[in-house]
C-alpha cells in the first residue's frame, strides 16, 4: 500500500492544465481566467440619481425650505435636454442622468410638488453631491477587473457585462467520459435477473462532474471483457480531456480495466492506504489521463474526491491551494470505531453546526457498498490508522456540501 498524498500527487502530475479558449459569458460560471481584463469604459458611465426625486443647486436649498420651480422630467435612459437653473429644480428618476446645472438630488419623501405641478417645496437642506453615483465610480478606464486565475462567480459576468464584455479567456471545462464495467450491470426499470444489479456509478460520477464544473459525457456501460473495455476506453480518449471508468480495477478474475490500461497506457495500479477506495489504477492513455476508479458505490464517489475532483480541477486552472477540498476541524458527536488496518478511514458523517462548533455523527451504514449513509452525508471524517475517535475527540472533516 502507499500513503494517500503520495497516490494523489502521482495522479497531479499526470494532470495537465487545459489550453486556453475564450468561452460565452453565460456559459463561463466557475471557470478560470487566463488573462488580466481591463476596463474599456466607465461604470457608471454618467453621473447619475441613485433616488427617485428632485435634481437642485444644493445652494438654493441651504435656507430650507425652500420652493424652486420645476424645469422638468428626466426618466432613466435618456439624455437630459434641460439645464436647471438658480430657483429650479427638475424631477428625476433612478439611474436618470443628472442634468447640467445640478449638484444635488433631494428625495422624493422630503419634497412636495404643488397641485399644479409647477412648483416644488424641498423641506431639507442637502450637501453638493447628495445622492449622486460619480462616473466611474466603480470601474475607471483601464482599471483591472481581474487578473489571470480568478475563479468566475456570477458577479465577475456581471462586471464584465456592464462592461460590454461578452466573451471571456479562460481555462475550458474539462471534458470528462464516464465508463461503467461490469456482467453484472443493468440499466431501466425491469425486474432484475438473479446476479444482476443496476448500474449506479455512471449516474452518481457524471454527476458528480458536473458539481465540479466539467462537460460530462456518458460512454455506457461495457461488459467485463478485454476487447469491449479497449474499445471503449480507445474511444473515449478520442473525444475527452480525462475520463473516468467504474469497476474492474481490484483482485479479481475479471477486473480488466488494469489489464486494458496496463496494455494500451502508462499506467499505475495502486494499493492505497485509505478506507473506502483502496484499488486505484491511474496514468495516460493518448496522453489523456484516465481514473480506474473502483466499483463499490460508496468507493467510486470518495476515489473521485480524492483524486479525480483534484485532478480535474488543476486540469481547469484551478489556484493549487484549492484542488483538494480544505479540511474544517469538528468534534465527534458519536463514536466513530474503527480498526486498525494501517490505512486512514474517510466515515460518512452528518455535520451539524452547534455551539460554536461542528459536531459529526455517523451518516448511517459504513460499507463501501452502502450508497444511502454517502447521500446522506454532508462530510467525510478522516479517522487516522488506530480504533477510531470517541465523543468529544477533535476530527477533521472534508465537507462534500
Ligand atoms: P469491481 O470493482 O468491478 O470488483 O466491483 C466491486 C463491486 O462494485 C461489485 O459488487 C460490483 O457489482 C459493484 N459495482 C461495480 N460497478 C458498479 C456500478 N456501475 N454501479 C453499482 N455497483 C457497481
Ligand atoms: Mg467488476
Amino acid at each position: 500500500m502507499i500513503p494517500l498524498s503520495e497516490a494523489q500527487e502521482l495522479v497531479l502530475a499526470g494532470c495537465d492544465v487545459l489550453d486556453e479558449a475564450v468561452v460565452p459569458v453565460d456559459h463561463a460560471r466557475g471557470l478560470v481566467t487566463t488573462e488580466t481584463v481591463l476596463a474599456p469604459e466607465l461604470v457608471p458611465p454618467f453621473d447619475n440619481t441613485a433616488m427617485d426625486g428632485f435634481a437642485v443647486r444644493s445652494a438654493d436649498v441651504a435656507d430650507a425650505p425652500a420652493t424652486l420651480g420645476i424645469a422638468g422630467t428626466i426618466p432613466a435612459g435618456v439624455a437630459p435636454d434641460i439645464t436647471v437653473g438658480a430657483g429650479q429644480a427638475a424631477r428625476i428618476m433612478t439611474g436618470a442622468v443628472i442634468p447640467p446645472g445640478a449638484d444635488a438630488v433631494v428625495m422624493v419623501e422630503l419634497t412636495e410638488a404643488s397641485a399644479d405641478g409647477t412648483e416644488v417645496t424641498v423641506a431639507q437642506s442637502v450637501p453638493e453631491g447628495n445622492h449622486i453615483r460619480r462616473a466611474g465610480e466603480d470601474l475607471t478606464v483601464g482599471q483591472t477587473v481581474f487578473g489571470p486565475g480568478e475563479v468566475l462567480t456570477p458577479g465577475h459576468l456581471g462586471v464584465l457585462t456592464s462592461l460590454g464584455m461578452y466573451e471571456v479567456k479562460v481555462r475550458p471545462r474539462a471534458r470528462v467520459g464516464v465508463m461503467s464495467t461490469g456482467d453484472e450491470l443493468v440499466e431501466g426499470p425491469q425486474p432484475l435477473e438473479k446476479g444482476q444489479i443496476r448500474d449506479s456509478n455512471r449516474h452518481t460520477l457524471l454527476a458528480l462532474l458536473a458539481e465540479a464544473g466539467c462537460d460530462p459525457v456518458d460512454l455506457g456501460s461495457m461488459a467485463d471483457d478485454e476487447d469491449e473495455i479497449t474499445a471503449g476506453i480507445r474511444a473515449g480518449v478520442e473525444k475527452c480531456d480525462a475520463l473516468l471508468t467504474s469497476g474492474g480495477v481490484s483482485m479479481g478474475d475479471y477486473d480488466y480495466v488494469k489489464k486494458v490500461l496496463d496494455e494500451i497506457g502508462d499506467m499505475s495500479w495502486m494499493q492505497v492506504a485509505i478506507k473506502p477506495a483502496k484499488p486505484l489504477a491511474f496514468g495516460l492513455v493518448e496522453g489523456i489521463p484516465v481514473f480506474g476508479l473502483p466499483g463499490n458505490p460508496v468507493s467510486s464517489m470518495v476515489s473521485f474526491e480524492l483524486f479525480a475532483r483534484p485532478g480535474l480541477r488543476k486540469m481547469m486552472g484551478h489556484p493549487s491551494g484549492s484542488w483538494h477540498r480544505a479540511p474544517i476541524m469538528g468534534r465527534v458527536a458519536e463514536p466513530l470505531h474503527r480498526r486498525p488496518d494501517g490505512k486512514t478511514h474517510f466515515a460518512r458523517v452528518r455535520v451539524e453546526y452547534h455551539d460554536g462548533e461542528y459536531r459529526a455523527r455517523s451518516a448511517g451504514g459504513q460499507g463501501s457498498h452502502q450508497l444511502s449513509a454517502m447521500a446522506a452525508a454532508d462530510a467525510l471524517a478522516v479517522l487516522p490508522d488506530g480504533d477510531g475517535l470517541d465523543v468529544g475527540e477533535p476530527v477533521s472533516l472534508l465537507i462534500l456540501r
